[in-house]
């Protein structure tokens, strides 16, 4: 048996809209790969995707496959469900990520696997993809093995 991959949300829980600038984010997603947004003219990286770069507002841009893994920079642990499809859910953990390539850029998403393992800063850990919907593979972290 697998470890989980989603902190168990209720059905009703929104799922991210897939636009047609975060269209390769989620094709990648989907199968199991973690690619992050960076500009084409200076290099920056980014994440969320972003029309423009923030450090030289240049458009251009290309995406980069992550290993997908880093190490938790900060995290929390959520005791009271802020929405409806939350409330079996909790407690579970959101952490950011600072992921170990794609020039320190930071992703957010839930500790999901061990219950054991807590939440720690620094704590390893590796990405893993969980399925909400046929076009909605939500990126989460697990510690790293
Ligand atoms: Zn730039």
């Amino acid at each position: 048996m697998s470890a989980p991959t989603s902190p168990g949300f209720g059905a009703t829980m929104p799922v991210p809209k897939v636009e047609p600038l975060t269209e390769p984010f989620w094709a990648a997603a989907r199968e199991g790969r973690l690619v992050i947004q960076r500009c084409a003219d200076c290099g920056t990286f980014r994440h969320l995707p972003h029309a423009l770069c923030a450090r030289c507002q240049s458009a251009a841009h290309d995406w980069v496959e992550s290993s997908g893994r880093g190490r938790v920079f900060t995290y929390t642990v959520v005791t009271h469900p802020v929405h409806a499809a939350a409330v079996d859910a909790v407690p579970y953990t959101v952490v950011v990520v600072e992921l170990d390539d794609c020039g320190g850029v930071m992703v957010p998403g839930n500790l999901v696997g061990d219950p054991a393992v807590a939440a720690r800063v620094d704590l390893p850990v590796e990405v893993v993809f969980d399925p909400v919907t046929d076009e909605v593979w939500v990126p989460r972290f697990r510690a790293a093995g």
